[in-house]
């Protein structure tokens, strides 16, 4: 299979890109034939956007439970319906995520969730990248580490029998006001040893780091670090609590954030991420929507305008976090972080490319392509999707749209009188 764009705009020029399966392999004039040929006039190529923070079949509770505070949230309208959830739930759920990632420009996402053989499934079909954890809880419960262990690693193995190279498995502790030390130390441990990300929640409320210093008398990522669950393959999801002491040993260990800065507001976490303590450091920081409940789309569009005007916003700075820099964030940035070879269009990369209509509205005049990007473009200014090669979206059409929409409705229908 082989793709040739013509004449798109890239980096300020016209040009062809050809893409032979999975990789880009010529950039600039290209007189070879292709089996699928693209019309790129009134369009701009940038890399596939990343994702680093979904619970993707949240997509069946999107718009349910607003306005809450989060634990409040979590406890009263997310954890007794998702007690419900089973495998088909989380298909179509995932499903419905893909297809609006599809639809808004991601190729590739962070996942956290349950029944992790479904998710890949969805991920199979859909044709987008997912980095796939298994969450686990065990509610601070100090037992069977062994089990829950074994647990985990029977979640990686069923990723992997479902046999596609864009599903990859990663381990998801949840917090850690949800799972005990004694499991995050052997989480880290097997993190270790099978080389696999992990993907946490940390440091997202004040309330967790002072609940965490009443319950074991030490402070929360000081113990993280010492139980050894920080290495550069973890990506922390919101690290917005963090001290100059935390930042510091973030670095040194290289861990990644992921910035969610819309469900960071929604929820009101209190304050913003410490992006330019973080940048000082050299700490990489990603994008990420959350899931939909908190957010409560997947658009990692608005979420890079989010992100550059929080940053605006909490530091009386309009210089603060620049467009440019948002952009790498939401491609190069995630990309590293998910060990994944995509995030920029050059030769010998991934194929992971998304073409933005210059003809929309929000795109005209084209004095600064960058800009209009970040701070005008929404999700419905991309054309066309290509992810590891492949056509997914073309003229903003995904082949078997309507069944995901209307199997997905159903899930969700049919979950939320389950109770
Ligand atoms: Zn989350």
């Amino acid at each position: 299979m082989s793709v040739l764009i013509r004449g798109v705009r890239l980096d300020g020029k016209n040009v062809d890109i050809y893409c032979e399966d999975d990789r880009i392999t010529e950039i600039g004039s290209v007189s070879v034939e292709a089996d699928h040929v693209i019309d790129g006039s009134d369009k701009a190529a940038i890399p596939g956007l990343v994702n680093t923070h979904t619970h993707a079949a949240m997509t069946l509770f999107r718009s349910h439970g607003n306005d809450l505070p989060l634990m409040t949230w979590l406890s009263e309208k997310i954890w007794p319906i998702e007690a419900h959830l089973n495998a088909d739930d989380i298909y179509w759920g995932t499903r419905l995520a893909c297809l609006e990632m599809i639809k808004t420009g991601t190729t590739a996402f962070n996942d956290m969730y349950y029944h992790v053989g479904a998710t890949a499934r969805a991920v199979d079909d859909s044709g987008i990248r997912g980095v796939i954890s298994a969450v686990f809880f065990n509610m601070l419960d100090t037992g069977d580490i062994d089990a829950a262990i074994k647990g985990m690693t029977d979640q990686v193995n069923e990723i992997r029998s479902v046999g596609c190279d864009r599903a990859v498995p990663a381990l998801g502790p949840h917090a850690p006001y949800t799972v005990s030390d004694e499991a995050l130390g052997a989480i880290g441990d097997l993190s270790e040893k099978e080389d696999l990300l992990v993907h946490f929640h940390l440091a997202e409320t004040e309330k967790e780091i002072n609940d965490y210093k009443e319950r074991t008398g030490e402070y929360l990522v000081p113990r993280m670090e010492e139980i050894g669950l920080l290495s550069p393959r973890m990506i922390a999801a919101h690290s917005v609590w963090v001290s100059p002491e935390d930042l510091d040993i973030m670095a040194r260990n290289g861990v990644t954030a992921s910035h969610c800065p819309i469900s960071n507001m929604k929820l009101s976490v209190g304050r913003a991420l410490p992006y330019p303590e973080m940048m000082a450091r050299g700490i990489p920081v990603t994008l990420g929507t959350d899931g939909c409940a908190s957010n409560n789309d997947l658009d990692m569009f608005e979420t890079m305008k989010f992100a550059a005007l929080l940053q605006k916003h909490a530091t009386n700075d309009p210089t603060a976090l620049p467009a440019h820099e948002a952009l790498l964030m939401a491609t190069r940035a995630g990309a590293a972080a998910l060990s994944i070879d995509t995030g920029e269009i050059v030769v010998g990369r991934k194929a992971d490319i998304v073409l933005i209509d210059l003809k929309r509205p929000e795109m005209v005049p084209g004095h600064d392509l960058v800009s209009n990007i970040v701070y005008s473009a929404n999700g419905s200014c991309v054309n066309t999707t290509i992810c590891d090669g492949q056509v997914l979206m073309m003229d903003r059409i995904v082949e078997g749209e309507a069944e995901v929409l209307q199997k997905a409705a159903e899930a969700a229908n049919d979950l939320f009188c389950r109770e």
